[in-house]
């Protein structure tokens, strides 16, 4: 029944039922946990042979690399051809590095702002008021934790159904020279699940920007990651970006760390010609070159891109009933009470789930109290402030099945309950 629509006779008696509801929970002394999105221990097991694969007699390369020694800054071709396939990037325009992407988001960065994004740039960290980075949000609060840590500005946008809102962004790079780039996780966006719409792409990359030396950070983490048949197609962003005449816009980052292991994959980093001898002129100050041994177990175990296809679709028999799960659970339980709204992601690791406006902190609270930890209220949001407090992110591929649903079966009796409460006051 919807909520709002109920007489307050009825509406205090439902709170006293769900405040039972909610107690009786107590007693089952639950300890279940959807903060994350981790791999479970089942997709870890997909990528055994990882640990295998090389070994004291079988390391060189099939350029014949002696992976074991030193050398090689951009990584092992024979990797980044089946990656440049799969991220639709020329190889010699991407390189394959350590564990994470994120490392290398924060290595971008950190280059902007020290260097400058080119020789004659200035470092953002010189401009005349602190630079700007637009956060469609709900987002990844890495990407926030990340800016903030370097001192640059986060500035939000609000992420729709099919990318950013365009509007805004337009409006607030056309005039701002400090707004120096824009986060953008075009496939199956954390938390939400949106895919980015071609016309939006197009539009990113084509956009007058009153910084020249504007950026895109293009964090395709899970852009080979579907739930569903309808796969995201994956665009030659640095092809549109160059044929609309910014042909440095873009900076692409990938990694297998939902692919094989989490802690112990490969990262990807792509860009125009000019960004490539850029990024590896300071990446060259920082490492004489990356996990190679790595590369090479991963190009041994996938083979070719069909075979990190193949991976990925052994992934999703795993995770899509789970995320089945999370979907029956909040319609049985939520679909009529008008409270609360969720994403139906056809791929990524997370569903987006809005509350009630003014209750989301407290649902993560009161789930807390009865043993399910959620993500902190806000977290998806530029320093981590909701401005409508009603989104949780709900991460739902490291529980067992049975433990999802009786996870989202108890968040969506706190959900129910903060609504009353807020509708009673
Ligand atoms: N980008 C996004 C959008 C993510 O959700 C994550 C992982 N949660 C990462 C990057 C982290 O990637 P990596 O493990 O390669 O550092």
């Amino acid at each position: 029944m919807a909520l709002a629509t109920l007489t307050p006779e009825r509406l205090t008696q439902l709170h006293s039922e769900l405040k039972s509801s909610y107690e009786a929970l107590k007693d089952r002394d639950l300890k279940l946990d959807l903060t994350r999105g981790k791999p479970s221990p089942a997709q870890l097991d997909l990528s055994a042979d990882l640990l295998t694969i090389v070994g004291p007699d079988s390391y060189t390369s099939a350029e014949g690399t002696d992976t074991r020694n030193y050398g090689g800054l951009d990584g092992l071709v024979e990797l980044r051809e089946i990656f440049a396939e799969l991220l639709n990037v020329p190889v010699d325009l991407l390189l394959a590095q350590g564990s994470s992407s994120l490392t290398l988001m924060y290595n971008t960065m950190s280059f902007a702002m020290l260097h400058g994004v080119s020789d004659q740039a200035t470092p953002w960290i010189r401009s005349d008021n602190a630079p700007k980075i637009l956060c469609p949000s709900p987002g990844y609060d890495r990407h926030f934790a990340l800016c903030e840590s370097l001192g640059i500005e986060l500035v939000p946008v609000a992420m729709l159904d099919d990318g950013p809102d365009l509007e805004a962004v337009r409006a607030l790079v056309a005039n701002d020279p400090a707004v120096k780039g824009i986060w953008a996780v075009p496939a199956y966006s954390n938390p939400t699940g949106a895919v980015f719409g071609e016309d939006i792409t197009r539009e990113l990359l084509a956009m007058p920007t009153a910084a020249d030396d504007f950026r895109i950070f293009w964090d395709n983490a899970y852009g080979l990651h579907h739930l569903t048949d309808d796969e995201a197609p994956v665009l030659d962003v640095l092809d549109i970006a160059a044929e609309a005449g910014h042909p440095d816009r873009v900076f692409i980052f990938a990694s297998t760390s939902k692919m094989t292991f989490a802690g112990a994959g490969v990262s990807f980093w792509g860009s125009s010609p000019a960004n490539v001898a850029w990024f590896k002129r300071h990446l060259a100050a920082q490492s004489i070159g990356p996990d190679k041994i790595n590369q090479l177990r991963h190009a041994r175990f996938f083979g070719d891109a069909a075979g990190v296809r193949a991976h990925m679709a052994r992934h999703r028999a795993i995770i899509e009933p789970k995320f089945a799960i999370v979907h029956k659970v909040l319609e049985d339980r939520l679909g009529d009470s008008g409270v609360a709204h969720w994403s139906s992601p056809r791929g990524g690791y997370f569903v987006s789930l809005d509350v009630l406006p003014g209750t989301a902190d407290r649902v993560v609270s009161l789930a807390k109290d009865v043993g399910v930890a959620m993500t902190p209220a806000g977290a998806a949001f530029p320093y981590g402030n909701d401005p409508e407090d009603k989104n949780i992110r709900i991460a739902p591929t490291m529980p067992t099945e049975d433990d999802v649903a009786v996870a989202i079966d108890v968040l969506a009796t706190c959900v129910l309950l903060a609504a009353a409460e807020k509708l009673a006051a």
